[in-house]
C-alpha cells in the first residue's frame, strides 16, 4: 500500500522543565522544537517531531526551521511505498539530523498507517518481525544534592523502577561521590544504578573517579571523557571495572563504525533525535548488536511524538537493559 503526500505544515512548541535539570553540559529549562504534521490524498495525518539539543551534534533551531521550510514544498506529491523510499526522499537532510527525525517519522508513522501496524511492527518487519511486549525503562535523576537525590531515587522506586541513571561530571567530584552513595543506601543492592558524566573528565580523572566509584555497583557510565576521544575512552575501558557506554560519540553509522574499531565502549547509547532518526537509530543497533556490544534507546527529553517514537523503537529491539525513555515527566505538557 504506498501513499502521495498531500500536505506538510509544521508548528513551532516549547515546553518547561518542572524543575531545570542539571548536567555536565549545563542547566536546561525549557525544550523547544517543532511538530510535523503530514496528511497524505487520504486524508490520513503522520505526525513528526524536530528538537535539536545542544551537546550532541545536532543542527541550531533556526536551521532546523529552514529545512522543514524546504522541505515542505519539495515532498508534496511525492509517493511512498516503503521505508527505502523514505530514506532516499531524505537523503540529502544528513546534516540537519533533528529536521530529518522529524520528516522522516511524519512519514513513518504514515507509512505504518497506511499498512495497518503500529510503528515497532513496521520496524520489526525490515528484520525478523519479533515486537517486545515489555520495554524496561530506566528514571533520571540530575546533579543535585546528595539528600534530594536519594529522596527522588526513593520516589522512583515507589513508581516501580529498577534501574536509576544519575548524572556526574559536575566541577565538585566529592559531591558527585556523595549523590551515587546516597542513592546507594537509600535502595539497595537489588536496583541497577548507571551514571552519566557528559564528557566532563579527562582521561586520568575518569580512571581516578570510577575507581571510587566502583565499589557503589555501577551498571555503566555514559561519556566519561570528550565524545571524539575513542583513544581515551578505549583506555578508561581497559583500566577499570565499570563499562564504558558511548552517547554522545555516536551522532552518525560512521562515527558508530568508529566506536566498534577502537573498541571504545561496550554499550552504545542510541538517541533517534540525535542520529537523524528512527531508520538510522534502528540500523545503528544492529551494527552495534552484530559487532558484540549492547544497545540502550533513549530520548533527548523530547515531547510526545519523539518519545513514543523512541519507546517503539526500543520495542523492535532485542535489548536487555532499561531503557532512557521516561522523561516525560520532567516537562510540563498541557
Ligand atoms: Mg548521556
Amino acid at each position: 500500500m504506498s501513499f502521495t503526500i498531500q500536505s506538510i505544515l509544521f508548528k513551532p512548541y516549547r515546553l518547561a522543565f518542572y524543575e531545570p535539570f542539571r548536567t555536565a553540559l549545563g542547566i536546561l529549562s525549557h525544550r523547544e522544537g517543532f511538530v510535523i504534521e503530514i496528511r497524505d490524498r487520504q486524508n490520513r495525518i503522520g505526525l513528526g517531531e524536530t528538537a535539536p539539543l545542544d551537546g550532541f551534534g545536532m543542527e541550531s533551531l533556526v536551521e532546523s526551521e529552514a529545512i522543514l521550510r524546504q522541505f515542505s514544498k519539495s515532498l508534496i506529491n511525492a509517493e511512498i511505498e516503503n521505508l527505502c523510499d523514505i530514506e532516499e526522499l531524505l537523503r540529502e537532510c544528513d546534516r540537519t539530523p533533528a529536521a530529518k527525525h522529524g520528516l522522516e517519522l511524519a512519514l513513518i508513522n504514515l507509512l505504518a498507517q497506511s499498512q495497518n501496524l503500529s510503528l515497532a511492527q513496521l520496524l520489526a518487519n525490515s528484520v525478523n518481525g519479533i515486537v517486545r511486549d515489555q520495554v524496561s525503562m530506566n528514571a533520571v535523576i540530575g546533579a543535585i544534592a546528595p539528600e534530594l537525590a536519594a529522596a527522588k531515587a526513593q520516589e522512583y522506586i515507589t513508581q516501580g523502577y529498577r534501574c536509576l541513571k544519575i548524572k556526574v561530571g559536575t566541577q565538585d567530584f566529592s559531591s558527585d561521590l556523595r549523590r551515587v552513595e546516597a542513592v546507594r543506601s537509600q535502595v539497595g543492592h537489588d536496583i541497577q544504578i548507571r551514571i552519566d558524566a557528559n564528557q566532563a573528565w579527562s582521561v586520568a580523572e575518569a580512571i581516578a573517579n570510577l575507581t571510587k566509584l566502583a565499589f557503589l555497583q555501577i551498571e555503566y557510565v555514559e561519556q566519561p571523557v570528550a565524545a571524539l576521544d575513542l583513544t581515551g575512552m578505549a583506555a578508561v575501558r581497559r583500566s577499570q571495572s565499570i563499562p564504558v557506554a558511548a552517547d554522545e560519540s555516536v551522532n552518525n553509522l560512521t562515527q558508530l563504525q568508529q566506536v566498534i574499531t577502537s573498541q571504545a565502549a561496550d554499550i552504545i547509547i542510541l538517541k533517534p533525535m540525535a542520529l537523524g532518526g528512527i531508520l538510522t537509530a534502528h540500523h545503528a543497533a544492529f551494527m552495534a548488536l552484530q559487532a558484540g556490544l549492547d544497545v540502550v534507546v533513549t530520548t533527548t527529553i523530547d515531547g510526545a511524538i519523539a518519545r513514543q517514537a523512541a519507546f517503539e523503537l526500543a520495542a523492535a529491539l532485542p535489548i536487555k537493559r532499561a531503557c532512557g525513555l521516561a522523561t516525560g515527566h520532567l516537562l510540563i505538557e498541557k
